[in-house]
């Protein structure tokens, strides 16, 4: 049988389907991208680079304002959000030649532009071209949901697809969704001025977080004026361009009628994989998500899918972490290559809140035999230098200590999840992080301390008075 012209074919080039595309070409493969739009995917442009060069300009405004703080002068920044929009679109623009089609020519891939289908189980053909390979790559990404609420089809609404093309001054945003998109956006744009107002049918904002962590994100929400409706219900919306109306059944039943220049709907996301013939491939949805199994196959052994179109959790770096798991499986036959199951997570508000492992309410829904153990920021001597003592570390060990999970709220959480990572990744026990030596001062000491309330707790009186005994100690005063 004649061997088919690509090794693989990766369709989307967004962030797992480029790192398929460069490290198959880069290891000998010879790789086909078929992609619909631009290279780039959404979290370059309409996710998580424009998100977070808005949410830095947002904060440097709210610094500005709250200078003394720090002894400083506050200032009042006007924030125009043409401008704000205009440095989004130049970080995006800076990135960009990362991900051009010139380099990844320059990597010998075939870039190909325009939306395909299958047409076989080996074959997916683009414009009348027909690309066969002996693997394919499904890494389509997803979509904003759009909520079935009556009259969203005759209202103006943004979503993180249309966002961040805004130009003009956003009077007053109404919210819909208070996960981490909405969330984020919601302070972004109050900090830029803009008067918010966050519905969610959720009881609590970040619903995936652990309610102690999500509640210290929202009271720095609430103290910076924005307002939510939480386990409340949107019964339908209405307007016109910079008049947009929701009327909303709050959690204690009664009707609130929400008034906002702008509407944004931030209500979950949806796998593209509608469009790609699947059953000429063989390959099978449950409902609207693609069947795949723990190394990433789809029904059709052949056809792989990564990132947000494999239907798991949604981020960057595990779509990334995907690819790498694909090429190992489809060039080096490494069939027993699956994806970790270590995934940290941070939403990028301020303060951060940083997730990996076990949640305590997750531990406490499966039955499973832990113990917790917090530390707050207050007692980093850098957070009170810097003054953000906002916030605790969290840990979720099993009773002999082995770590379960990690979590943080507060300044820089993001970064220093990644020491917890490592350890959970490695099988380690809170006791492994308290004889680690961590730079003075630093925000990271706070991995350390938490960790050592672990070695507290097992410092029963009875145990103290052993160690007195042995060790001749002479016992505190008082
Ligand atoms: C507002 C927002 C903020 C975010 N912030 C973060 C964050 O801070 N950190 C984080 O880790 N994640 C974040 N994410 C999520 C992150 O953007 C995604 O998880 C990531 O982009 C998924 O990568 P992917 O390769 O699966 O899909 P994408 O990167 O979206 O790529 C999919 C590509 O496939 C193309 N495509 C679609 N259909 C077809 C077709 N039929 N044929 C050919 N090509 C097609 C698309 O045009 C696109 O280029 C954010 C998302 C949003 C929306």
């Amino acid at each position: 049988m004649a061997k088919p012209e690509f090794d693989i074919v990766v369709i989307g080039g967004g962030s797992g389907g480029l790192v398929v595309a460069a490290g198959g070409a880069s290891l000998g493969a010879r790789v086909a991208l078929v992609e619909k739009h631009r290279l780039g995917g959404d979290c370059l442009w309409t996710g998580c680079v424009p998100s977070k060069a808005l949410l830095k300009s947002a904060r440097i405004a709210h610094e500005i304002r709250h200078a003394d703080r720090w002894a400083l002068a506050p200032g009042h920044p006007q924030p125009d959000l043409a401008r704000v929009m205009e440095r989004v679109a130049a970080v995006i623009r800076g990135i960009e030649p990362n991900d051009s089609p010139e380099r990844f020519r320059g990597l010998g891939v075939d870039v190909i532009f325009g939306s395909g289908t299958f047409v076989a189980p080996d074959a997916f053909a683009v414009d009348g071209r027909r690309l066969g390979a002996k693997t394919f790559v499904i890494a389509t990404g997803a979509r904003p949901a759009v909520p079935k609420i009556p009259g969203i089809e005759t209202t103006p609404y943004l979503t993180n697809e249309t966002l961040f093309d805004l130009r003009e001054a956003v009077r007053s945003l109404i919210v819909i969704g208070a996960g981490p998109i909405g969330t984020e956006m919601a302070q972004a744009f109050g900090r830029l001025g803009s008067d918010v107002t966050v519905v969610d049918v959720a009881p609590q904002i970040l619903p995936r977080e652990d309610a102690d962590l999500a509640a210290v994100v929202f009271r720095q929400l609430a103290d910076e004026g924005i307002r939510h409706h939480l386990g409340a219900a949107v019964l339908a919306c209405a307007g016109r361009a910079g008049d947009v109306r929701v009327s909303v059944r709050a959690a204690d039943g009664t009707s609130v009628a929400l008034a906002g220049s702008h509407l944004l709907v931030a209500a979950g996301r949806s796998a593209n994989v509608d469009s790609l013939g699947l059953d000429a491939a063989g390959v099978r949805l449950e409902g609207d998500r693609l069947v795949v199994d723990d190394r990433l196959r789809t029904t059709n052994r052949n056809i792989y899918a990564i990132g947000d179109a494999a239907g798991g959790s949604q981020f960057t770096h595990l779509a990334e972490h995907h690819a790498g798991v694909v090429l190992r499986q489809a060039l080096f036959r490494m069939r027993w290559a699956k994806p970790s199951p270590v995934v940290p997570w941070c939403t990028y508000t301020d303060p951060e809140l940083a997730r990996v492992g076990l949640s305590e309410t997750e531990a406490k829904q499966r039955g499973v035999a832990h113990r917790v153990y917090r530390f707050a920021f207050d007692g980093i001597d850098r957070a009170c230098a810097d003054g953000e003592t906002t916030g605790f570390a969290k840990i979720v060990t099993d009773p002999g200590g082995k770590l379960l999970g990690a979590a943080i709220v507060g300044a820089h959480a993001g970064e220093l999840i990644a020491e917890y990572v490592l350890a959970l990744s490695r099988g380690m026990k809170a006791q492994d992080l308290t004889g680690v030596i961590h730079a003075y001062p630093t925000l990271a000491q706070i991995n350390r301390r938490v960790a050592d309330q672990r070695l507290k707790e097992d410092l029963t009186p009875s145990s103290k008075r052993w160690l007195q005994r042995i060790f001749g100690l002479r016992g505190a005063r008082g």
